[in-house]
């Protein structure tokens, strides 16, 4: 949902401003395709770096574990029964749970979950979630470049503008309803923040359109 607001922005941005200082259609679609490849590629690149490094640092945990469990078993198992312990159970039983599980092939799990707070869902995977934010980027830029491209061109800007307040307050509302917000918050959060990056692309393409 994030990566398609950024992708809805920053696309509508990028169109309007090259719009606004008389462009052709040529130039404002060029524009706006190099926006939508871009934004996409440095979504992946940023998401598959960020992740990458969260799995080494996973990796890198599981390993001075697995090194403990092998040189001090015993302290190990002292470990677990006091996390027990702490989570509530007596210390009779803590004991007891603790050297069950110690006894288990997957013990390394064990410590990984409840020393470590690790789940199977939390496993990092880089490059699913680089194709899943570059996807989610295109989705939303696509939006403002189909609006410009069926726009008629005396209302390019008009239209872009409209589509991309309308799709803006739809994921607006969407992502704070999917996160427990109060939907009308969020949603004019969200479009107020993509209209002023439209306003101010607009006078830089002004500016910038009549300056050179
Ligand atoms: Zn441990």
């Amino acid at each position: 949902m994030l990566g398609a607001n950024d992708g809805i922005v920053s696309t509508a941005a990028i169109i309007v401003g090259v719009a606004s200082a008389d462009s052709t259609r040529a130039a404002i679609l060029t524009a706006g395709t190099a926006g939508l490849v871009a934004g996409a590629a440095s979504m992946a690149a940023g998401e598959y770096v960020s992740v990458s490094s969260q799995a080494d640092a996973e990796r890198a945990d599981l390993a001075v574990e697995q090194r403990e469990l092998r040189s001090d078993p015993e302290g190990e198992q002292q470990e677990l029964a006091a996390i027990y312990l702490k989570r509530g159970l007596s210390s009779r039983l803590a004991e007891e749970v603790a050297a069950e599980l110690s006894a288990r092939p997957d013990l390394l799990q064990v410590h990984a979950r409840d020393e470590l707070g690790m789940t199977e869902l939390s496993h990092a995977r880089p490059l699913q979630a680089a194709g899943a934010s570059a996807a989610s980027f295109t989705v939303g830029a696509a939006l403002p470049l189909i609006a410009v491209i069926l726009a008629p061109a005396s209302a390019r800007i008009a239209v872009t503008m409209a589509a991309t307040t309308v799709a803006l307050a739809v994921t607006g509302w969407a992502g704070a309803r999917m996160g427990g917000a109060p939907p009308a918050r969020g949603t004019i959060r969200v479009v107020v923040w993509g209209i002023a990056a439209m306003l101010l692309t607009m006078a830089v393409g002004r500016v910038v359109g009549t300056a050179v």
